[in-house]
């Protein structure tokens, strides 16, 4: 077994004790390998691994590794989303988990049709009260659902939440709870819960999650400087 392939089977056995322990199908839990600041040969290695989905928060990192990565990987952009950026990703990715507010929304289906595409969306929702967290706050979330609702090529497909950093990860497990709260209040049960990084899997798989975004676990350490 190569490097990467280890990486990845450890994570998943992780997602799959703590599946276990909350009494859910693991196959009910998605592994998004998120390969920021790494070479796009990183996302090859992955994928011969068996890793199918990507993430990445930056738009200048995601296009290319898009055009260069392996032709059958599902792309998720999950970093801060900036309308103006969203035509470069339109024609290709899959997943956004990110969006912030209504004018994404409408920007992400304009261009969605005009390619003739429809795109996956998450609306990002700031659980951990940090002002620097980016999302919406959870009392505009009726009226976003409702747009998202009306606008072709756009299918809202759940929720997506980051926890503030900690050491021990079991004191976040509210702030995963709450997105739980609010998918099954303005969604539904069946809608997607994207939360839990490499440090806090476990309490987001507590707490429902459906869509782990996984990086330094898979990939290693990032190095900054390099990108
Ligand atoms: C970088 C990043 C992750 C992965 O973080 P790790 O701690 O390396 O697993 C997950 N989600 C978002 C939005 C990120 O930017």
């Amino acid at each position: 077994m190569s490097d990467m392939a280890f990486r990845i089977e450890a994570v998943r056995a992780r997602i799959r004790a703590a599946a276990q322990a909350a009494g859910r199908d693991p196959a009910g839990i998605r592994l998004v390998g998120v390969s920021k600041t790494h070479p796009v040969e990183a996302v090859h290695a992955a994928f011969a691994a068996g890793l199918v989905d990507f993430g990445e928060n930056r738009v200048q990192e995601l296009v290319p590794k898009m055009e260069a990565g392996p032709p059958g990987a599902v792309w998720h952009m999950i970093g801060t989303l900036q309308t103006n950026k969203i035509r470069h990703l339109a024609g290709r990715v899959d997943w956004i988990h990110s969006v912030p507010g209504a004018a994404a929304l409408h920007e992400i289906s304009k261009r969605a049709v005009a390619h003739g595409r429809t795109i996956r969306v998450l609306l990002q929702v700031n659980i951990s009260g940090e002002g620097t967290k980016s999302g919406c706050e959870p009392d505009e979330l009726p009226a976003l659902v409702a747009a998202a609702a009306g606008l072709p090529g756009v299918d809202l497909r759940g929720l997506m939440g980051m926890a503030a950093p900690a050491d021990d990860p079991e004191t976040v497990r509210p702030q995963f709870a709450l997105l739980r709260q609010l998918r099954d209040r303005h969604l539904s049960p069946a809608h997607e819960l994207s939360m839990g990084m490499s440090h806090d899997l476990e309490a987001a798989i507590a707490e429902g999650a459906t869509m782990v975004r996984v990086g330094t676990a898979i990939f290693g350490e990032r190095d900054y400087l390099q990108t």
